[in-house]
């Protein structure tokens, strides 16, 4: 069988960053001379000193160090806001979308500059210094983006903390960061509700001591200031003056602290610096999503998760691209919004997650078809596997089967994108992160013996053979853990926790995390392709696929099901899918229990938590780990009550 395969528009590649052999020609020299390669590209972004030296890296255990342009200083904020201000101070740097239709905001970057520069007096008046971290708690408004450059604008780091978690995870951030300051608002809305902010972050200091803090008022609501302890932030910003020096910072200083999604265990504590970083970040926001001066992106993302920080801040507005950031949820007021904003704002790239896509696509084609998605170039995809079935509707529904499609493979860890096609460039298959971006390294590891697979077509683990600009530099506070989760268990790589497939193209095709897959009488399975066997049966909207111990086969194949809308469970349906998916893959992928789901544990940025769901197969589920981050707790109860593998 052959993978259907889209190969770039002659008119796309035309006007692309890259194409075909223009990609093979960087391609080349990024690997071959990475020395030489990223000492030419560093020079997008504006140094205050120039490196002299630009890789220093080892991934030997246990010396991993990792350093990229470790002699040069710059600013993060002065790349990203003032170096624009001779050429297009007046250009849109910001659209911001309300939540509820018809509200929305549009920040030039001069205006952007003036509100970072008061901030970040704000944050000195209220005694924060360089290197001390700032925890944000923030809804989607602008005030989130001037609060992250205003801290990388007097060197303070960082950590954002998603607005859609409890006090407890809020209070745990603060603690382990030891914030200086927490900036929140006082509601945040969301799809037509409130999320209590303030109130959170109240009763998380209630749990770790008091912080001082800064409340932007977005809707008047809220709990009210504590005297002395909470800070008005119009208030202060009314006072501020608009000019404030940026600090000169090393490129290996930190610029932010982030939590991974937590989609396989205890979070951990990502950090990044700032020359590298903002390197790798800008140069992916161009080249992936081919942006051109004067287009207007929009990623979906929420600030509090990578996707945010490198593809809403740092990535576009380095390049001096208009971003929009979007207060709310891609079915409020209805199931049309996330195209009746592409048709407001004349969206050029729009990026999103599979989980969007699978939600959107269960409500059918009309919500789509009522916009006018004309300005679309290109579409994006981040976070989880995208299932072929989803892919093809995003393709043929949202961009009319015209406009090129990057699914783009990365993780908090590395900071900008490690697989991805280039529009112009990459033919694309569905279901395939395709091939590595500039100066990544992909190899496919035997999972026993840890050894490389050099031929074409391998299956096995996904590790990353040699350092690149924006990877991750340690865990927050925790050395040791950095380097024994990434480097102990295959010695002399990064290991991405991710299994992979290279087909005979040389296309790499994520698997699910390494954990997930299945050995099921000696074959050896990935649980991404039965899932997406199951979600392109027509009665299927969702599935999930973990194992549990079966006498026979080792690993029996335990599905979940969310059904579409309208769709009545039954034992004749699961049969129907049982065969269905036999039919699709083959007699050993057969599934051995279906559970009809009307929800799937998921982390608050849409992952399915395939570690919870192993718990409940297993009849195990007195002990499901850090459930801190799920988005929806009560969704677990019921799989729980109706499991079944009952011991
Ligand atoms: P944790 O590391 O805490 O378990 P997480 O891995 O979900 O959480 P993230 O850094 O947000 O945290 O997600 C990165 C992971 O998401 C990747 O390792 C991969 O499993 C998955 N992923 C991201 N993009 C894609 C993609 N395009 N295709 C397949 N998988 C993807
Ligand atoms: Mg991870």
């Amino acid at each position: 069988m052959t993978d259907p395969i889209f190969p770039p528009s002659a008119e796309v590649a035309a006007n692309a960053h890259a194409d075909a052999k223009k990609y093979d020609e960087m391609y080349a020299a990024s690997v071959n001379d990475p020395e030489a390669f990223w000492a030419e590209h560093g020079k997008r972004l504006d140094w205050m000193t120039p490196y002299t030296k630009v890789k220093n890296t080892t991934f030997e255990y246990p010396d991993v160090s990792i350093k990229w342009y470790e002699d040069g200083e710059l600013n993060v904020c002065v790349n990203c806001v003032d170096r624009h201000l001779e050429t297009r101070g007046d250009q849109v740097a910001i659209i911001w979308e309300s939540d509820e239709p018809g509200g929305d905001e549009k920040i030039t970057y001069k205006k952007l500059h003036q509100e970072v520069s008061k901030l970040a007096n704000v944050y000195k008046s209220l005694g924060v210094k360089k290197g001390d971290r700032v925890v944000l708690y923030m809804p989607m408004i602008p005030e989130a983006a001037y609060a992250m450059l205003a801290c990388a604008r007097i060197g303070a780091i960082h950590s954002i903390v998603f607005g859609g978690f409890s006090p407890d995870a809020l209070a745990s951030r603060i603690a382990d960061s030891e914030a200086a300051l927490v900036v929140t608002a006082d509601e945040g809305p969301r799809g037509g509700r409130a999320v209590g902010l303030k109130k959170n972050v109240d009763a998380a200091l209630d749990i770790c001591g008091d912080v001082t803090t800064l409340v932007v008022a977005r809707t008047g609501g809220g709990p009210g200031n504590k005297e002395g302890r909470d800070h008005d932030y119009a208030t202060l910003m009314a006072d501020a003056s608009p000019d404030c020096p940026a600090e000169k910072m090393n490129a290996e200083d930190p610029l932010f602290v982030l939590y991974t999604s937590g989609s396989t265990g205890k979070p951990k504590g990502v950090v990044h610096t700032s020359g590298g970083y903002l390197v790798s970040a800008s140069m992916t926001h161009q080249y992936t999503f081919d942006y051109h001066d004067g287009d207007v992106y929009w990623c979906t993302a929420d600030v509090g998760w990578i996707t945010g920080h490198s593809y809403i801040v740092y990535g576009p507005l380095a390049n001096g691209a208009t971003t929009l950031m979007f207060e709310g949820t891609p079915t409020y007021p209805d199931a049309s919004r996330f195209w009746q904003v592409c048709e407001k704002h004349k969206v050029n790239q729009f990026y999103t997650a599979p989980t969007a896509i699978r939600s959107l696509m269960a409500l059918g084609d009309v919500p789509v078809n009522k916009c006018d998605l004309s300005a679309l170039k290109v579409l994006g995809t981040v976070g989880e596997p995208i299932n072929p079935e989803a892919w093809n509707w995003y393709h043929n529904v949202v961009g009319k089967g015209k406009v090129p499609i990057v699914d783009t493979w990365w993780q908090t860890e590395t900071g900008a994108h490690m697989m991805t096609p280039l529009p112009g460039a990459i033919a694309t298959k569905p279901g395939s992160a395709t091939k590595p971006f500039f100066g990544v390294q992909p190899v496919v590891l035997d999972p026993t013996t840890g050894k490389e697979i050099t031929t074409q077509e391998a299956e096995g683990v996904l590790a990353i053979k040699d350092s690149w600009p924006s990877q991750m530099r340690t865990v927050y506070g925790d050395h040791e853990r950095f380097v024994n989760t990434y480097f102990a268990a295959y010695k002399g790589y990064y290991f991405t926790e991710d299994g992979c497939r290279r087909d005979k193209d040389g296309y790499y095709w994520i698997t699910g995390r390494v954990d997930d897959v299945l050995n099921v009488s000696g074959h050896r399975m990935g649980t991404a392709e039965i899932e997406s066997a199951l979600v392109a049966h027509p009665n299927v909207a969702e599935a999930a696929v973990v194992g549990y111990p079966h006498a026979v086969k080792g690993q029996g194949i335990y599905c979940y099901v969310t059904l579409n809308v309208g769709v009545e469970p039954s034992d004749d349906l699961r049969v129907e899918l049982r065969n269905w998916v036999r039919k699709q893959i083959g007699p050993v992928a057969s599934p051995d229990l279906i559970q009809w789901a009307p929800g799937l544990p998921k982390t608050r940025s849409g992952k399915i938590m395939r570690r919870i769901l192993r718990k409940v197969a297993e009849d195990d589920f007195g002990s499901l780990g850090d459930t801190s981050t799920l988005a929806e707790p009560e969704v677990v109860d019921d799989l729980i009550a109706n499991r079944m593998n009952r011991g």
